[in-house]
């Protein structure tokens, strides 16, 4: 049997928002792989510079670009200065997500919109991008697959959330279209997956770990009994976007400790 490592080797990773959280983790453990970055931020370009930062000082190569995703001229410049800059991309990793959490009946359209243009739109613009990319560099007879997108999806794709109404939206509909780019590029060879992370310990859920009653709180919805760390979800990226997962097409991953088990019926039987 062919025993292979992970490897992506002389590969080239855009990671959106990548300056800090799961998207930083990703950004360093594909870059510990060999792969070459393109290591996005939004604002806090000081962020973005410390994950560039890290992956040189493990001997990695990075690059760093400013680009809001929910802005199409923003991603058209992003993947440009990524072709400048290395000549080519074969992996993308949508990550760059936010919350702006409200009541629904308070809720405004501002923060909707704020939401899904970020969650969903970014995505959609970042993978329309990519997938232009691949296609256009793609080898006439490729060995394993000429492109690979891994979407930053929730546990809340599949357990709605009250009173984010906004973030639970932007996740189902980030499940259909990485479900759908699956169906529609695989003939092109390029495979589209997701995963779902539970509660993972970055700032986007500071508020909950922060408190030690909230913690204890969280903890009874995790199975596993411990809350996630990024490289948890890094872990997860890494083989989906490395030919060891050629065949794993239009798939979600839950990385969540078994929070999507309904722990609530463990002792209601
Ligand atoms: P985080 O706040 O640390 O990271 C979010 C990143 O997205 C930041 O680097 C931020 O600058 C970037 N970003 C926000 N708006 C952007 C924009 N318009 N353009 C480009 N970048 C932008 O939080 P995180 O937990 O690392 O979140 C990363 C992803 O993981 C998000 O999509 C989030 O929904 C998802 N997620 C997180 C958890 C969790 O428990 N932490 C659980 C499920 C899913």
């Amino acid at each position: 049997m062919n025993q292979n490592t992970l490897s992506l080797s002389g590969q080239v990773a855009v990671v959106t928002g990548s300056s800090s959280g799961i998207g930083r983790a990703c950004a360093i453990y594909l870059a510990a792989l060999g792969a070459k970055i393109v290591v996005n931020y939004a604002s806090n370009r000081e962020e973005g510079q410390e994950t560039v930062d890290h992956i040189l000082q493990q001997g990695g190569a990075a690059h760093l670009v400013q680009a809001d995703v929910s802005k199409e001229q923003d991603v058209q410049n992003l993947f440009l200065e990524a072709i400048q800059h290395y000549g080519r991309v074969d992996i993308l990793v949508n990550n760059a997500g936010l919350q702006k959490d409200a009541p629904f009946l308070e809720m405004t359209l501002a923060q909707w919109e704020r939401v899904i243009g970020v969650n969903l739109t970014g995505q959609f613009l970042c993978a329309r991008e990519a997938a232009r990319l691949f296609i256009k560099q793609a080898e006439a007879d490729p060995k394993a697959a000429i492109g690979k997108m891994v979407m930053m999806s929730s546990v809340h794709d599949i357990i709605p959330w009250a009173g984010h109404v906004n973030y639970a939206a932007s996740k189902g509909g980030v499940h259909m279209l990485m479900k759908t780019l699956s169906q529609e590029l695989a003939p092109y060879k390029i495979r589209v997956n997701a995963v779902s992370p539970g509660a993972i310990q970055t700032s986007i859920n500071e508020a909950v770990w922060s408190d030690p009653e909230k913690y204890q709180e969280l903890l009874k919805l995790i199975p596993y009994k411990r809350i996630g760390t990024a490289e948890d979800v890094a872990k997860a990226v890494a083989w989906l976007c490395s030919d060891e997962s050629d065949y794993v097409n239009g798939e979600t991953m839950y990385i969540d400790g078994g929070m999507t088990l309904y722990p609530e019926f463990a002792d209601n039987g």
